[in-house]
């Protein structure tokens, strides 16, 4: 990790005994001693897992859900996944693993891994929006349509060159409805259309105020565009922001690659 934070110590000599990790990652270690008094909280694609051409084929690498639990049971629960994707979805990369979660942008929140009936939901997007919406995937067939209920995302990976009449059609369609409370976010080959309201950084803010989160210090890990909304509130919360592949505006740190949060990850776990 590169890191500007003058008052962590950075051990540049630990060598990583995973060996998904492609070299040795300095730890700040002013964090390790205090897994006790932070909340870890880590976007999944492109942070925790790397890209793939369609979300559904990305993996989860070995050790990453074997990491995860144990930092779980060493912050006391206060381990939450911080995704655009729904909680299902989480569920089924992770199964049978089960993590504490704001998904969805913010639309969905788990406080509590042992009862479901406690998950929270935002409400539906409007039918009519949504058939709409969904007309678009047929400008071209590498355009990959996934409806999580209270959103609709457009995945053009593999169709790039669609990227503009995307946006634009959805333009046309906010036109035609100005006061429908949605809003567009624009993702890595991705166009999502989503209640407005929400956001990562809500999503973030409510889960911090229940326990086991409350009063600890948030550590956030992030990749994308929507992850700034977070990383921008993480000083309100004497929290620690931390992008992936790009050094974004407001982190303290940032990591080059997925493989080298996961070796980080693992050693916060075991700094020596
Ligand atoms: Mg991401």
């Amino acid at each position: 990790m590169k890191s500007e934070l003058g008052d962590m110590a950075m051990d540049q000599t630990r060598t990583m005994p995973d060996d998904d990790a492609p070299e040795a990652v300095p730890v700040p270690h002013a964090l390790v001693p205090h897994l006790d008094e932070i909340a870890i909280l880590l976007d999944i694609d492109g942070t925790l897992l790397d890209l793939m051409p369609t979300p559904r084929e990305v993996w989860v690498p070995p050790g990453l859900s074997e990491t995860l639990g144990r930092l779980t049971e060493r912050t006391s629960g206060a381990l939450a996944l911080v995704s655009g994707r729904s909680l299902n979805d989480i569920d089924l990369i992770f199964a049978p693993d089960v993590f504490r979660a704001v998904a969805g942008h913010g639309a969905e929140m788990r406080l509590s891994v042992d009862n479901e009936a406690d998950d929270v939901h935002a409400p539906p997007l409007d039918k009519e929006l949504k058939r709409r919406l969904a007309a678009i995937a047929k400008l071209s067939p590498g355009i990959l349509l996934e409806d999580k209920g209270y959103s609709l995302a457009l995945h053009y990976r593999l169709a790039p060159h669609a990227e503009k009449a995307i946006y634009e059609s959805v333009s046309l369609i906010r036109a035609d409805l100005p006061n429908a409370p949605i809003e567009v976010l624009p993702g890595k080959f991705v166009c999502e259309i989503k209640h407005s309201g929400f956001t990562k950084a809500s999503g973030v803010h409510e889960l911090m105020k229940h326990e086991p989160f409350k009063g600890r210090r948030p550590l956030f890990i992030g990749d994308d565009v929507t992850d700034e909304t977070v990383f921008a509130i993480m000083p309100d919360m004497n929290g620690l922001a931390f992008s992936v592949g790009r050094r974004a505006i407001g982190v303290n740190g940032h990591f080059d690659a997925p493989s080298d949060v996961r070796a980080f990850l693992a050693r916060l776990l075991d700094p020596r």
